[in-house]
Order: C-alpha cells, then sequence, then structure tokens
C-alpha cells in the first residue's frame, strides 16, 4: 500500500533560547522566519531550547511567548520544548553509538584550548581520545566523528557554502559533560521530528549548518531548506544579545519597533500614518515578503535605540 506524503510544503521554526528576553536581534530572526513561512503559505511554530539550565533565566521561556503574541506573531499548534525531550536524544545518540561515530572523551575546554587551532566553531578538537581515551582518564563527553567529510549546501541568502568539518570544525560534541544532548544533535533531532522543511534563523549559525547536515545524514534525516538572516550588531560590531545588554523589547509598542524590523530586513514599508494593529502590519509584510535585498548580508548594525547605553 503506498503510504501518503505527510511532508508539509513548508513548516517553519523560531527556536529562542529562553536565556533573557527577547531583544531588537532575536526578533528579527522571529518574523523574518515567520514572513517567509507565511508568505509560502507555510506553517510556523515555535519550539522553546530550554536545553541549558545553567544559562537559563527563570520565566524568560513564557516572557518571551508573551512578548511574540504581544507583536502579533501567533505561532501553529503546540509550543515545543526541548526540556521535555530528552528520551528523542537519547535515542539519536544510542543509534549513532551503535553505527560507531561515537568516542568518549576526556578533555576539558582547557586542555583543548591549550593544543588546538581555532576552527569555524570554536577551537578543531585534535583528536586526542579518537583512539581510545588516555590512560587513567575519564569519559567526559561523548564525540561524533567527521573524518573526512566535507559539506556543501545552498543557502538561501548566503549562498553556496562549502566546509569540511576534519580541517575547520573537528569531531564535535553531541553529549555534554553535564550528560546533556548538546545544541548540535537536539536542533537535528527536533527539526526532524517536526519535519521542518525550512530553517530560518540568524547567519551566526550559518557555521553550525554543515555540523547539522552531517548529523542528519549519519541519522538517515531529512535535510531542511536554510536561509540564514543578517544578523544584528551593535557599533563595536558585536551580536546583540545577553553579553551585549541588548535593550529588552518586551514591553514596547509593537508597530514601530517591526517597522524597524522591516527596515533591518530590507522591506518595502506601507504608507501608515499609524494605528495598524501588528497582525496587519505582518499581514501586509507578509503579501510583499522580497529577502533578495537581503542577499550576502551576513550582519547590519542595528537601530542605536535597541542598543545597551
Ligand atoms: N536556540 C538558538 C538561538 O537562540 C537558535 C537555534 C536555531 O534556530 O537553530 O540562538
Amino acid at each position: 500500500m503506498e503510504t501518503p506524503d505527510i511532508t508539509p510544503a513548508y513548516r517553519g521554526r523560531f527556536a529562542p533560547s529562553p536565556t533573557g528576553p527577547l531583544h531588537f536581534g532575536s526578533l528579527v530572526a522571529a518574523v523574518g522566519s515567520y514572513l517567509d513561512a507565511r508568505h509560502h503559505a507555510g506553517e510556523w511554530l515555535v519550539r522553546m531550547e530550554d536545553l541549558d539550565p545553567p544559562r537559563e533565566v527563570p520565566g524568560a521561556a513564557d516572557e518571551i511567548l508573551r512578548t511574540l503574541e504581544h507583536y502579533g506573531l501567533h505561532w501553529d499548534g503546540e509550543v515545543r520544548y526541548q526540556g521535555h525531550r530528552h528520551s528523542g536524544y537519547q535515542l539519536a545518540l544510542e543509534q549513532l553509538d551503535a553505527d560507531g561515530w561515537l568516542y568518549g572523551c576526556a578533555c576539558t575546554r582547557r586542555e583543548i584550548a591549550d593544543t588546538a587551532l581555532p576552527g569555524q566553531g570554536g577551537n578543531i578538537y585534535p583528536g586526542t581520545c579518537r583512539n581510545g581515551l588516555p590512560e587513567g582518564r575519564k569519559e567526559r563527553a561523548l564525540r561524533v566523528r567527521v573524518g573526512d567529510t566535507e559539506i556543501c549546501f545552498d543557502d538561501g541568502l548566503q549562498g553556496s557554502r562549502r566546509q569540511h568539518l576534519g580541517r575547520d570544525v573537528g569531531d564535535f560534541v553531541v553529549r555534554r559533560a553535564d550528560d546533556l544532548a548538546a545544541y548540535q544533535l537536539a536542533v537535528v533531532v527536533d527539526d526532524a521530528a517536526q519535519q521542518i522543511t525550512h530553517v530560518v534563523r540568524g547567519a551566526d549559525l550559518l557555521d553550525s549548518t554543515p555540523r547539522q547536515i552531517h548529523l542528519q545524514g549519519l541519522l538517515g534525516l531529512a535535510t531542511p531548506t536554510y536561509l540564514h538572516l543578517p544578523v544584528a550588531i551593535n557599533s563595536a560590531g558585536e551580536k546583540l544579545g545577553k553579553q551585549t545588554h541588548a535593550c529588552s523589547i518586551a514591553g514596547t509598542d509593537p508597530v514601530p519597533v517591526l517597522l524597524d524590523v522591516l527596515r533591518f530586513l530590507k522591506q518595502e514599508l506601507p504608507d501608515t500614518d499609524g494605528g495598524p494593529a501588528p497582525e496587519d502590519l505582518l499581514d501586509w509584510a507578509t503579501r510583499h515578503w522580497d529577502n533578495t535585498p537581503l542577499c550576502g548580508h551576513g550582519t547590519r548594525p542595528a537601530p542605536a535605540e535597541y542598543l545597551a547605553d
């Protein structure tokens, strides 16, 4: 019997980490992924990436959801919480292990920093534990082998990308020393479980994408289409975020902020004499969405009012 093809034509997502309130930069990723999905008559899901308790701020997940609603960014279906999905990550780790792709690693960050060369996703792991743990050392993390794999993919905005995982990244962690699934593994398992067809997110994650495509290949999962939006930066060229004390956009009047986001995304703006609901503005922007002016932009300056003093 033929099984019906149930993969949706377009299912996108916004996947915030609840490490603090939304700021201009995270709103850019939310709005960009929302508009691209809705413009293609697609679904748009929200996934809370609450997989890193030490970095989480209590109450931030709920506040992010309230802020999305305040901005008229209404999602489809239930919010998925990574914090509830440990067994799914465990199954993926077991599959990788059974296929011989994993090994235990005893190295501390410090040891790696002392010997490794800087690469595209942090230090390039020098392979110290690849053929077994050194005498007397205990396993801390689990790493996946990358061998001689080169990954090529076409990004919707950043063009054709190529990364040699062995030379540029090295074998990377899939289960951390604190026993939690690493971001690279969790994102791949969840994008597949949620049948995400289009990943639209900030270009700060461009260098992670080849690692994710590598894991999809090893786990026999489909690779979504990727589109990496320009990242909002401050005058020092730093990404807006908690470390750079970006201002929260939680309590502000949504329409002027959305207009700034649309300007940042180089979108046409409606003639408005003020007063539309955020939903009306997003509907207009959905109909007029055109991402071609953003081609090749990895970063763009954020307007000054969203930066810390
Ligand atoms: N949770 C990640 C972040 O907030 C985004 C992950 C993704 O979109 O793949 O930076």
